[in-house]
């Protein structure tokens, strides 16, 4: 769905359903780092996918979060607000 509002219309409080702030560019481009997880100490809070930015975390079937490495940035702002230190930020390997 394409929206066609400036950006000092949007409502205070609106919620991004797609991910991306461009969800038609692939903005995980732009990353020199990637998140990595450790979910033997994730306690399924949910906190990184309130927080990103991006909008590109979801929920696995088991109940996990994981990100959708097409849109990450790699602001490393799940790893930040992490309350188990689940997330870890690392280089990224470019092919
Ligand atoms: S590093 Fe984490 S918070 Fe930042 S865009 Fe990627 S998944 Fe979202
Ligand atoms: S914030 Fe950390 S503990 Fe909470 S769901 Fe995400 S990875 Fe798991």
């Amino acid at each position: 769905m394409k929206i066609d509002i400036k950006w000092h219309e949007v409502e205070i409080g609106a919620i991004v359903k797609e991910p991306g702030s461009a969800s038609e560019y692939k903005t995980g481009d732009w990353r020199s780092e990637v998140p990595v997880r450790d979910n033997e100490k994730c306690i399924k809070c949910g906190i990184c996918y309130i927080f990103c930015p991006e909008g590109c975390i979801y929920r696995t079937e088991d109940g996990y979060f994981d990100a959708n490495l097409y849109y990450c940035k790699g602001c490393g702002i799940c790893a930040y607000e992490c309350p188990r230190g689940v997330i870890r930020m690392i280089e990224e390997k470019k092919e």
